[in-house]
């Protein structure tokens, strides 16, 4: 019945449907309500009804982590109603973060133990398989160790909290921050990824990146009680901008969006458990935006705030509804609720 629903709806709004067809199939969903068929009534159809409140679902300011731009961009009803349930994959990677932290303080093979005896605990792989990932974890905490010994990184697990405009704050983590090797005023941000590594094309276009790139971009590396951190720039004002720079790399911005893309050194993936033959990791680059694009990136985010504040939130369907865990209440599928 659902899905019979579902095409006599979908009939009468599709305007490439000829009159005849389409009041046929109203007179049948007429037929149908008339009966008690639920659904059926227009007046039970979501996308008809009125929103239920005009108020914002985010005070402001809006709070933009990077990690949910792509999310948000991709669909931002999915990025408003779906949680993400804790799972071994996601316990797997934040305890290898954590290892790779205390990895200056600690001598690795303390490290490897400390990972190997986490493991068992933290997935519920067959035993046949927990010999095999437990080494493969190991391995990967020794690419990270010999990867990052060949950086100069200046801050480890960064907090960034700077704002855009008065009604946006980015607020993230990011994993490190290292000095340029060749151009010591510019720094570069560090992501590890303990999955496969993507193409370099999808790592320029990360959105994650681009807006790190853009809080550093606007912000300013400030010692923090646990380290440096990423706050606001005072000389950034709504009112003081200084339109990129010295560097004149265009983006002559409006204050509240007046980038300095001059410290920018770009961004690196990297990817432990994903190796290349000799063992290193593989890394995806995403090179340092220009003033002009941070302004474009800015506009960009500045959608994706106000996506988040709501309180309306439009489904956009796509390859991504695939993995959607509350497409039984998308609007946008229909039959599938
Ligand atoms: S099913 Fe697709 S369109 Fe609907 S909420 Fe999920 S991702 Fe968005």
């Amino acid at each position: 019945m659902q899905s019979l629903l579902a095409e006599l709806r979908a009939a009468v709004i599709d305007p490439d449907a000829g009159p005849v067809r389409r009041r046929q199939a109203a007179r049948q969903l007429a037929r149908l309500a008339d009966a008690g068929v639920p659904g059926a009534d227009p007046a039970d159809w979501w996308g008809l009804t009125a929103p239920s409140t005009d108020e914002p679902v985010e005070t402001t300011p809006v709070r933009v982590n990077p990690s949910k731009v792509n999310r948000v961009r991709e669909c931002a009803l999915r990025a408003l109603l779906e949680r993400t349930a804790p799972s071994s994959a996601m316990a797997m990677g934040s305890a290898f973060h954590r290892i790779t932290e205390i990895l200056g303080d600690v001598d690795i093979e303390d490290a490897e133990q400390a990972l190997r005896d986490a493991i068992p605990e933290l997935t519920d792989e067959p035993a046949w398989r927990l010999a095999p990932l437990i080494e493969e974890w190991a391995r990967a905490l020794h690419a990270w160790r010999s990867w990052e010994g060949t950086q100069n990184v200046v801050g480890m697990e960064v907090d960034v909290r700077v704002p855009l405009g008065d009604d946006i704050v980015l607020t993230g983590r990011i994993d490190r921050l290292a000095g340029h090797p060749r151009d010591p005023s510019k720094l570069t941000i560090v992501d590890i990824k303990t999955g496969k590594a993507v193409s370099k094309d999808d790592a320029e276009a990360d959105a994650q990146l681009a807006t790190y790139q853009l809080a550093l971009a606007l912000g300013r590396l400030i010692d923090g009680p646990d380290g440096p951190v990423i706050g606001p720039d005072p000389t950034r004002g709504s009112e003081g901008g200084n339109g990129g720079g010295d560097g004149g790399d265009g983006g002559g911005g409006n204050g509240a969006h007046a980038p300095d893309a001059s410290i920018l050194g770009g961004a690196t993936l990297v990817y432990p458990r994903d190796p290349l033959s000799g063992g290193d990791p593989k890394t995806r680059l995403q090179a340092a935006r220009t003033g002009e694009q941070l302004e474009e990136w800015a506009d960009v985010v500045t959608g994706v705030a106000a996506a988040l504040r709501g309180p309306g939130a439009i489904a956009t369907p796509g390859k991504h509804c695939e993995f959607c865990t509350v497409r039984l209440a998308c609007p946008a599928k229909e039959g599938a609720r």
